[in-house]
């Protein structure tokens, strides 16, 4: 057969600025390499990632399969349709029909539920035999069974690597541990994981992986090896293990770790317990300090919009981030994506405000916030990251401490993308809600 595989675009309209800013950040793709690598050679395969190219959809494929997360759907929904309307079979994967496959089976021919690698092999033998069930589900498959992407053909500035998959922690809102794809933490072979990274044609690439302080012998494993191949990574990891295990970061450095990303979502203990994150907020500035001390960056992420929160929030994790001096941050409007007890929870109460699937980016309000507006939520997201990201903090971050150089040109590029992706990201006044639920949200404040 001849397979097309389809990466839908995350901004299907975006202006040749946008453009060339997602190239500079975007990470490269490995869902479809790893596709292209579990089908069977007697087939054809070509990949297309929309972000970099055009879709033709005069190709004479006998099979297109698309993969899509939420924000994506709509434009997977899309391409699907188009190719349908030419007769052509189409599949649809990944973690948005993954939770909601009843509402991706009418765009397609069949779905899959689950990780591909449980399902494709058949999958593909009834699509030759013209005999597509409307569903194929996969349970979660072993580390053994994950299998190694082939060569990204796309250029990026951010190669990655998946060692482990999956999360056994279950924080409320995460689409990953709340999926049938990242419900079961798996550890792939170290040996192979080696491999890929030695077969990576560029120095620096990051892991991919949920977390690497989840098994922390296997980590420590691998880093001992990864030493060896005189490489440099970011990877990321939990906040109540990195501020523990003083022999996992000198084992990290050594290995060529520059950066740990670490969700600490919230400056709120409150939050932090209502949402299933093990952390303890009191841990954070230690864990700041001993990332630093080995020499590596620590990039916080957080996540605003929780039921806890108020508009103080804003100025609270401000004030925490200047006095615990983390190196960078990521900053996230909550987000119920399907499939986890959030959107649940929001959807029991009506406070979805919009299903429009596009706009669950991070970046816009779709939920009514319990204690304060839609709009003072985007507006304390917005006014936190210029706030954080302004030239002369960055400044600041970049040549505060006594990283190596290596470490200093990390966080400059993470400083500087990030300044430059959130301006694009907030740079319009956002409309926010429409009539209809602005009335909804006056009602209830
Ligand atoms: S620790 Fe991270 S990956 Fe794991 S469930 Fe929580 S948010 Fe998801």
């Amino acid at each position: 057969m001849k397979i097309l595989l389809v990466m839908p675009a995350i901004k299907p309209n975006a202006s040749l600025y946008e453009k060339i800013l997602l190239k500079l950040t975007m990470w490269s793709s490995i869902t479809l390499q790893q596709l292209s690598a579990l089908t069977d050679d007697k087939h054809e395969v070509k990949i297309i990632d929309e972000n970099y190219e055009k879709i033709r959809y005069d190709g004479n494929y006998d099979l297109v399969a698309i993969s899509t997360f939420t924000s994506t759907a709509f434009r997977a929904y899309e391409i699907a349709d188009r190719f349908r309307g030419k007769g052509i079979k189409v599949v649809l994967g990944g973690y948005h029909p993954t939770a909601l496959p009843g509402e991706a089976k009418q765009h397609a021919d069949a779905v899959v539920i689950g990780e591909a690698e449980g399902v494709w092999q058949a999958l593909l033998e009834d699509a030759e035999k013209d005999n597509l069930k409307p569903f194929y589900v996969s349970n979660p498959v072993s580390g053994e069974e994950i299998i190694s992407p082939v060569e990204n053909k796309y250029f990026s500035v951010v190669k990655g690597v998946e060692a482990t998959r999956g999360c056994i922690h279950k924080c409320n809102f995460c689409a990953i541990s709340n999926s049938l794809i990242g419900c079961k933490f798996r550890k792939k072979p170290i040996e192979r994981v080696i491999k890929e990274i030695e077969d990576l044609k560029c120095k620096s690439f990051v892991f991919y992986d949920s977390s690497l302080t989840i098994d922390v012998k296997y980590t420590k494993e691998l880093f001992k090896r990864l030493k060896e191949l005189n490489k440099n990574f970011a990877c990321f990891g939990n906040a109540n293990v990195l501020a523990r295990d003083e022999e996992l970061l000198k084992l990290a450095y050594d290995a060529g770790c520059v950066a740990w990303a670490v969700g600490f979502e919230s400056v709120l203990q409150g939050t932090l317990n209502s949402i299933g994150k093990r952390n303890r907020v009191d841990d954070y500035e230690k864990v700041v300090k001993k990332v630093n001390e080995y020499g590596m960056a620590l990039i916080a992420s957080f996540v605003f919009g929780f039921d806890n929160d108020t508009e103080n929030v804003f100025n609270e994790t401000l004030a925490a981030i200047h006095k615990w001096n983390v190196d960078s941050i990521g900053v996230n409007i909550l987000t119920p994506f399907p499939g986890t007890p959030l959107f649940r929870q929001l959807d029991n109460e009506d406070r979805i405000l919009t299903k429009n699937w596009s706009k669950y980016d991070l970046y816009h309000v779709v939920h009514l916030p319990k204690r304060m507006t839609p709009e003072k939520l985007y507006n304390g997201v917005k006014m936190l990251a210029e706030n954080f990201f302004s030239f002369s903090n960055i400044l600041k971050k970049i040549f505060g401490k006594k990283f190596d150089f290596i470490t200093r040109a990390s966080l400059s590029y993470h400083l500087f993308t990030s300044r430059a992706v959130y301006k694009a990201v907030f740079k319009e006044k956002e409309e926010i809600v429409s009539k209809e639920n602005l009335c909804k949200a006056i009602i209830r404040i």
